[in-house]
């Protein structure tokens, strides 16, 4: 009766079809830069169509650039990456990757290339070299190996008792909040996409992993172009500019130091959000 039941649920999933459907024929990318465009953008969720979460929302990131998105909670942060994912469909305005409107292209082609770091991202009971291959099937023993060593990762994995063989025990329980974290850097890198999403974790490290992480967010964004969620201040001070939003809009565009400067939400967020 069990097996039956959830049978049942498989199949429904299986037979699920995305709300989010490529184009009959789809326009394709050119080479990848890793340049993004939002225009005018103006969403809500499907659910509560009445709130409008990002409004007249405009971002140019320029090839290789880091721009950390800040803002009070709820301002649409999240939902920038949503938007760029294809996870949902807006209404107006305009997104750009490489040139070309993803509403145009198969919504696959687009998250090609893109790479997100979720805020937890969901690890495998599998062996470390399985997680981090989840990011790209057919990536090699090396390629693994590189990606672990760009996240700072090695370490910890070689000294495993099967060093990257080792099963990590159901969602990774064996491992700490920081090691997990390289790890979903690693998998993140592996997947040699040009754009890095990047939500940064906001739970609590050691001294010694907390500067592993940083070391490890570092070396990712440095051949990438980076959209970073940040909750850290060593992450804004090593990105380009700062986009600061309220109620889905920008609300101001800078340095850390210009900004501080300005006074604002912006120094009001530096000094209540960013751990240090
Ligand atoms: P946080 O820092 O708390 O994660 P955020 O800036 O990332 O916030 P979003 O997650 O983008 O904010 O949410 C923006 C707004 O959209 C919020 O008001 C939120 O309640 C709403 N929202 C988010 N997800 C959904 C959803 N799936 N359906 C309906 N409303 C949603």
């Amino acid at each position: 009766q069990k097996a039956a039941g959830a049978m049942l649920r498989i199949d429904e999933l299986l037979r699920s079809e995305p709300g989010v459907k490529a184009p009959p024929s789809p326009a394709q990318l050119p080479a990848p830069r890793g340049e993004i465009r939002f225009e005018h953008v103006r969403f809500a969720y499907p659910s509560r169509p009445e709130a409008v979460v990002l409004d007249d929302f405009s971002l140019h990131v320029k090839p290789g650039e880091t721009v950390a998105l800040v803002g009070p909670s709820g301002a649409g942060k999240s939902s920038v990456f949503r938007l760029l994912l294809r996870y949902y469909d807006f209404t107006e305005g305009r997104i750009e990757l490489d040139g070309v409107d993803i509403r145009a292209c198969d919504p696959g082609a687009v998250r090609t290339r893109l790479s997100l770091v979720a805020q937890d991202a969901a690890l495998f009971s599998g062996s470390a070299a399985d997680n981090i291959r989840f990011g790209r099937e057919g990536a090699t023993d090396e390629e693994v190996r590189a990606a672990a060593a760009k996240a700072q990762a090695l370490g910890f994995i070689d000294a495993l008792p099967q060093g990257f063989d080792t099963p990590l025990g159901e969602r990774a329980k064996s491992l700490s909040g920081g090691q997990k974290q390289r790890l979903s850097i690693a998998r993140a890198l592996v997947r040699d996409a040009p754009v890095l999403l990047l939500d940064e974790a906001t739970s609590a490290l050691d001294a010694e992993n907390e500067r592993l992480v940083q070391a490890a967010l570092g070396e990712a964004m440095r051949d990438h172009t980076t959209l970073v969620i940040a909750h850290r201040l060593a992450t804004v001070l090593k990105a380009d500019r700062i986009v600061v939003m309220e109620a889905g809009r920008v609300v101001d565009v800078g340095t850390h130091d210009e900004l501080v400067a300005r006074g604002g939400l912006y120094q009001r967020l530096a000094s209540l959000q960013f751990e240090t």
